[in-house]
């Protein structure tokens, strides 16, 4: 790999790292904010009950007040019993009397029902406060907790900046520059290739892409996503070994029908022969030869993998016949292949 592509390889590591990083340093205040919350509700739970005991009290003094005024009117009306002149006065009076007394009565049932309200506010109040206790400490925790990780954060980013730092005064820097213009818009600049494909877009990349990337020689780009590509020998070892123990097994030539070809598919032939790999296709509909390619040190199972993506298998007894068809494919062959397709 070029030392440039590998100083980006690894920019690209610490530039994700450090946008975790700051990430989690923005989210902060929020966090500060929502333990501060809790905090808050838990004070107004104790503020609350507070408030509803002193409620309780005011209404009971105004009963109490109340009833001494009563009695001020029963003592009053008892004063003028001695100077009533008939009966009717005398029981007007007494009626007064009694109305006040059945007043007094109303008025010493609320203050009774008050103090038991009372009694359960007083409850519910030592309940909050204890819960405010219990949840301040944990709530202390906590934001100690959060500033200490933020903390740790923000000492771990700045070592990223440095690393970053050097890691770019080392790119050249036209390179550079398109690593952050790809970066900008893609979000990641780099992407590495494993088994022919860009793992950012899945695209497979072409023959000769893919050759020059593994000789190291350019630092290229996806033809589908525009990401700059990396190929990392040892990731590959595990599929460079099982295509070579599947040598063995699979077929070293074989008549495949290929839709992605000509107008409307075209029948191809992929032989591997001494280290080389070879497709020639035919148009399905006219059986002219539409292409010939060979790839050096190939197998045709890998080298052609988006020709033999979607392709179905064609059973040809007779071998050689692209070598004696080299242009056109005879109608009765053509005829014979197209029959073995489905809706034929
Ligand atoms: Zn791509």
């Amino acid at each position: 790999m070029p030392s440039d592509l590998q100083h980006l390889v690894e920019l690209q590591r610490v530039d994700v790292e450090a946008a975790r990083l700051q990430s989690l340093l923005d989210a902060i205040p929020k966090t500060l904010a929502r333990i501060e919350s809790q905090l808050a509700s838990a004070r107004k739970r104790v503020e609350d009950a507070r408030a509803a005991l002193k409620a309780g009290e005011a209404e009971k003094r105004r009963h109490e007040h109340e009833i001494q005024s009563l009695n001020d009117q029963i003592h009053k009306f008892r004063g003028q019993s001695s100077g009533v002149k008939n009966n009717e006065q005398y029981k007007a009076l007494l009626s007064e009397i009694s109305h006040a007394e059945g007043e007094i009565a109303v008025h010493e049932e609320k203050i009774i029902e008050g103090m038991l309200a009372a009694d359960a506010l007083a409850a519910r109040l030592a309940e909050a406060e204890a819960a405010l206790q219990t949840e301040s400490a944990e709530i202390e925790r906590q934001k100690h907790d959060a500033l200490r990780e933020s903390e740790a954060d923000q000492t771990a980013l700045e070592a990223a900046q440095t690393r970053i730092h050097e890691l770019r005064a080392g790119v050249e820097e036209n390179l550079l520059s398109t690593y952050d213009r790809i970066r900008k818009s893609r979000g990641n600049a780099l992407a590495e290739v494993r088994e022919q494909r860009c793992t950012a877009c899945q695209v497979l990349l072409r023959p000769q892409v893919y050759s020059n990337l593994r000789a190291s020689r350019d630092i290229l780009q996806c033809d589908s996503c525009g990401r700059l590509l990396y190929y990392v020998p040892e990731n590959n070892v595990v599929a460079v070994a099982a295509n070579t123990s599947a040598i063995a097994h699979q077929a070293e030539h074989e008549w495949m029908f290929v839709p992605s070809l000509g107008s409307s598919g075209a029948f191809a032939v992929f032989s591997n022969h001494k280290g080389n790999a070879t497709m020639k296709a035919y148009d399905a509909v006219t059986g002219e030869a539409i292409a010939r390619r060979v790839e050096k040190n190939a197998l045709y199972q890998s080298i052609f993998a988006a020709e033999l993506q979607n392709a179905r298998n064609l059973f040809v007894d007779e071998a050689g016949l692209e070598d004696r068809y080299k242009e056109q494919l005879p109608p009765e062959l053509l005829e014979e292949l197209r029959h073995q397709l489905p809706n034929s």
